[in-house]
């Protein structure tokens, strides 16, 4: 069973996308559901709003704890959450959870109004033209340690695997091309069932 952290953000985009996949899928939104499930989706959305709601369903301590053992796949806010950034650096107030060695940026493609869309070759996941959608994406300031692939947009790393979790800048959801989480789900998934 694959959970979708379901608090806030486009979470059903994840499960249209996993319903195409025919994965079973769990919305997530306390610690009984997050219990049945062998790997978790954190959607995009607004990650102070969904720092916020993480401490008000007590689910801090318990992602923290289900990510050391299983794989979290972080879009957009999502990846904000899963990312080190210290509390001083991110603008706003979003207390991460620190699951990956990165540090982000937030907002930093521009505002609202200038989202875009960008067919992209992720080459290391041997995933060529996919279109990469961009919402007040964040930029990936800091990669610490030895993660283990990175694909970039021009300079900017964009979609990381660091062997246990996957996270992208980009929204993988908002489209039908399912590649980028036939990648989360082959490598980190179908191993655990
Ligand atoms: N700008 C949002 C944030 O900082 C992220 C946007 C998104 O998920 N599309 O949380």
């Amino acid at each position: 069973m694959v959970g979708i952290l379901a608090l806030q953000g486009d979470f059903e985009k994840h499960g249209d996308i996993l319903s195409r996949l025919k994965v079973d899928y769990l919305y997530i939104k306390d610690k009984q559901e997050l219990d049945k499930t062998d790997a978790l989706i954190i959607p995009g959305g607004e990650s102070t709003t969904l720092s916020m709601l993480i401490d008000r369903v007590n689910l801090r301590k318990e992602l923290i704890r289900y990510s050391k053992n299983k794989s979290i796949f972080g879009t957009c806010a999502g990846m904000i959450m899963l990312s080190s950034t210290k509390n001083q650096d991110i603008k706003g107030s979003v207390d991460t959870l620190g699951v990956m060695n990165i540090s982000v940026s937030r907002n930093s493609w521009g505002a609202q109004i200038n989202s875009f869309e960008k067919s992209v070759d992720l080459e290391k996941f041997n995933i060529k033209s996919f279109n990469a959608i961009f919402i007040r994406a964040p930029k990936i300031t800091k990669i610490e340690g030895n993660v283990g692939k990175v694909e970039y947009l021009g300079e900017e790393a964009i979609l990381i695997d660091d062997g246990r979790h996957l996270a992208c800048s980009f929204h993988p959801e908002l489209d039908s091309d399912t590649r980028v989480h036939e990648y989360f789900l082959e490598k980190f998934f179908y191993g655990r069932k």
